[in-house]
């Protein structure tokens, strides 16, 4: 049977991505009344390099959403190569396991739906407004939900940072992201970050025997050859490993999942009284590999909060300024520290100086690899 819907509820998550169910799966998890919109139906693919880093494994299996039962691939080496292939390794300090996020997304909203939680799906939040010491959310289609708080896990670009007219929306990202799934002769517990003339692409192994092909490119390029392929083809296979990895592999999907204006820029943990999760809150360049890590990590932080306000034990000044507060101090200089390295990839002369970096010093090759990640927690 259907639930009854609630006059208001105790939370809104506007974002069933990696932020929006760890938020849903927590906070459900202590009683309050949940509920979670997200405008796509599971299971869906998504551009994204699916390793997630160990950071938050332990996290994870804390409170029963490590996904175990979903077998993913464990990750421990490093590979990275410049344009021209030149090539280094080294181990992870703490690596990280594999999974598709068409799994690992419906996996944390059955778990969130069994502690509680409701969630529907394609269901577009319109638009947010905060009246009088609460919300009202409107979705596409016109119904109206009220809550007590609205958590923003709408992921990096969204219809929802137009409508809240966020500074980093009216400029324009010159990146795009695109992904495949294949299936081949490559190692089963390395990631290798393989660079190319504008932008650089990762492969590791997801669950099953399918590994995760994905980069990060400059628009410009894609623009002048006219077609993702062209592009492979003219610039992405000049890498040698690359090109043997593109011209050996089978590839699952009939096209790759492609998304535009992929933005790196700062924005705010709290926009209008909606408190930002994930990377609708500020997002890390993807070569650091850590995205979902901070998201969840960004999720346990803030849940915590809005546990305290909701209990009567905090106000919402209170709850805001400490989260902001939060946020940076365990993510800014992370996100800050990605944006300078990302500096050194997708050119010949720097992806070969990082290279040599990895090769001649491991231990800077270490501290920098600790500066964009976390610890367990
Ligand atoms: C090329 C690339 C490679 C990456 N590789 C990795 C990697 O290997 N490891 C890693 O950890 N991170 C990686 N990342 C980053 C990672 O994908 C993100 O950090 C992570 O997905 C953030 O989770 P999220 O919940 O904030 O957002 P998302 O997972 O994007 O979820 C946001 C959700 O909100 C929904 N939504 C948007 N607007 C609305 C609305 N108005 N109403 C309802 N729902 C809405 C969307 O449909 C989506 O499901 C990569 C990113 C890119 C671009």
């Amino acid at each position: 049977m259907k639930p009854e819907k609630r006059d208001i509820y105790d939370v809104i998550i506007a974002g069933g991505g990696i932020g929006g169910l760890i938020n849903a799966n927590l906070l459900a998890s202590k009683g309050w009344q949940v509920m979670l919109f997200e405008k796509k139906s599971y299971p869906f693919h998504r551009v994204c390099g699916e390793y997630v880093s160990n950071e938050v494994a332990y996290f994870l299996k804390k409170i029963g959403c490590y996904p175990e039962e979903l077998y993913p691939a464990q990750i421990t080496r490093f590979q990275l190569t410049s344009t021209n292939g030149q090539s280094a390794e080294m181990p992870l300090d703490l690596g990280g396991f594999g999974i598709s996020r068409y799994s690992f997304d419906p996996f944390l909203a059955i778990q969130a739906s069994s502690r509680g939680a409701e969630i529907i799906e394609n269901a577009s939040v319109q638009h947010v407004q905060f009246i009088e010491d609460h919300f009202e959310v409107k979705l596409m289609n016109g119904a109206v939900y009220r809550s007590r708080v609205v958590i923003g896990a709408f992921g990096k670009r969204s219809n929802l940072d137009s409508f809240l007219n966020r500074r980093f929306f009216k400029k324009r990202s010159p990146y795009i992201g695109v992904k495949y799934h294949i299936k081949g002769d490559f190692e089963n517990n390395l990631i290798g970050l393989h660079n190319f003339h504008g932008g650089y692409c990762g492969i590791s192994k997801v669950e099953d025997d399918t590994f995760n092909l994905c980069y990060l490119s400059l628009r410009a390029p894609l623009k002048k050859l006219g077609t993702v392929r062209k592009l492979e083809e003219k610039i992405i296979m000049q890498n040698p490993f690359l090109n043997r990895i593109f011209n050996t592999a089978t590839f699952v999907f009939d096209k790759p999942v492609v998304i535009n204006e992929i933005s790196f820029a700062s924005k705010e943990p709290v926009s209008d009284h909606i408190l930002m999760s994930g990377d609708a809150a500020g997002m890390i360049t993807p070569l650091c590999g850590n995205g979902m890590a901070m998201a969840i990590h960004s999720a346990a932080i803030l849940s915590e909060q809005v546990h305290w306000f909701l209990s009567g034990k905090t106000n919402r000044n209170d709850l805001e300024y400490r989260y902001s507060l939060l946020w940076r101090k365990n993510f800014g200089f992370r996100v800050w520290a990605g944006r300078q390295i990302q500096k050194l990839f997708g050119t010949r002369v720097l992806s070969n100086l990082a290279v040599s970096l990895i090769k001649n010093s491991g231990l800077l090759s270490g501290w920098i690899m600790k500066q964009t990640h976390g610890k367990y927690f």
